[in-house]
């Protein structure tokens, strides 16, 4: 797992801090909030919260521990319709402040930083939060390609924007918008958390994964910018996110699962894990850091994986996101490698490390001259675009 950036200089926070994450917030613990002023402001339902029944305890019908925490925030929720509404097909509502909060979104946005970003969404209730965060950011960060972010700034820019617009979000947009969040999460409730355990024991199982120290925070919010979810690092572990729009009817499990697996990806990076596994092996057959493979292959071994999951422990005529949606066309080889393999990989009939080996001989080699390189890409992340497969994290290179 390569960091996306490294910082210019060490935090005033916390000197002695390694500082080889990829995200600010391990710098941050002194500006967790959990302000009460918020909850003044707003009457206590439209603070951040994890609506109930809580993932923090086991679901009635679940007597194992938790492994999902479904979150509502309407903070999180207005920071992705605003992202969404830089598309110039969406339709704006007319309300006071959108044009700025879509500026300071907008030049955040050519800066491709939010996976620094978005995961400090979770330290705060309200806009009202991310000053402190701001204050607390590194005024700096270097990314792997070289170049100089000014975090604090973006942070600034855009904690201003959102206290300025976050009133009329509240007044105007956020009561349907928790309508359709929470019915979504009673779904869900219904759907996954009533069996997340079995859902997660077999995950565990099928990719070689540990089970996560705490439960994985996932966000729903109403709109986001395709491909609908993301998921980034915070301290060592993931945040998710995951958009209504774009991931309806049994898309909306599957895609959270889906981002629940780059949360376990990200949290057992030292992990022998099916997914590190199979890196390794692409990697020792010349698979270089830059080739789209290293990452297409693992990825839509976890689209393979979090379908599965769902049909052999909730919906057996479940259908992958991958053919529904359209992302296995995106990326053939890969599709038809793990395709090749799969019922071997789910039956077990043969140790896992031979099927991971069986899959990476089934992949396309690189070219064996060096004038012939495969695509190159760039080294930075970015904001995901539609052609895109869906989510990677910071640490993983995007096309
Ligand atoms: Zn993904």
């Amino acid at each position: 797992m390569r960091p996306f950036a490294t910082f210019a200089a060490p935090s005033p926070v916390s000197p002695s801090s390694r500082v080889n994450e990829l995200c600010v917030a391990a710098l941050l613990a002194a500006a967790l909030l959990t302000t009460p002023a918020h909850a003044q402001r707003h009457p206590a339902p439209v603070t951040a919260y994890s609506a109930a029944p809580s993932a923090s305890a086991p679901h009635p019908s679940d007597s194992q521990r938790p492994f999902l925490d479904l979150r509502i925030s309407p903070l999180a929720d207005m920071h992705f319709l605003l992202r969404a509404l830089l598309a110039p097909d969406e339709p704006r509502p007319a309300l006071p402040g959108l044009d700025q909060a879509l500026a300071a979104v907008a030049d955040v946005d050519r800066a491709a930083v939010w996976p620094l970003i978005e995961g400090l969404l979770s330290d705060c209730a309200s806009a009202a939060d991310l000053p402190a965060v701001a204050q607390h950011a590194p005024e700096s960060l270097t990314t792997r390609d070289g170049r100089t972010v000014r975090l604090r700034a973006h942070l600034t820019c855009l904690a201003d924007a959102y206290r300025q617009f976050e009133p009329q979000f509240m007044a105007q947009l956020w009561p349907t918008h928790r309508a359709t969040i929470e019915e979504a999460h009673r779904r869900l409730c219904d759907e996954l958390l009533s069996r997340q355990s079995a859902c997660y024991d077999f995950l565990c199982r099928l990719l070689d994964l540990p089970p996560p120290q705490r439960p994985i925070p996932v966000y729903l919010v109403a709109v986001a910018p395709r491909p609908g979810g993301f998921t980034h690092r915070l301290r060592g572990a993931g945040v998710s996110f995951v958009s209504i729009r774009g991931n309806e009817g049994p898309l909306l499990r599957e895609t959270v699962i889906h981002e629940s697996i780059h949360a376990l990806d990200i949290a057992s990076a030292e992990h022998p894990s099916a997914l590190n596994i199979l890196r390794g092996e692409l990697q020792q057959r010349g698979v270089a850091r830059t080739d789209p493979m290293l990452r297409d292959l693992p990825h839509t071994l976890m689209f393979f994986a979090a379908a599965e999951t769902i049909r052999r422990c909730l919906d057996p005529a479940h259908r992958d996101y991958g053919d529904v949606a359209g992302y296995y066309a995106k990326v053939p080889a890969a599709t038809a490698a793990i395709r090749a393999h799969w019922s071997d990989w789910v039956a077990g009939t043969q140790p896992r490390a031979a099927t991971v080996r069986a899959l990476a001989d089934a992949t396309p080699r690189p070219p064996a001259s060096p004038a012939e390189p495969r695509t190159a890409f760039p080294s930075e992340p970015r904001t995901a675009s539609p052609a895109e497969p869906r989510t990677a994290f910071p640490a993983e290179p995007r096309p």
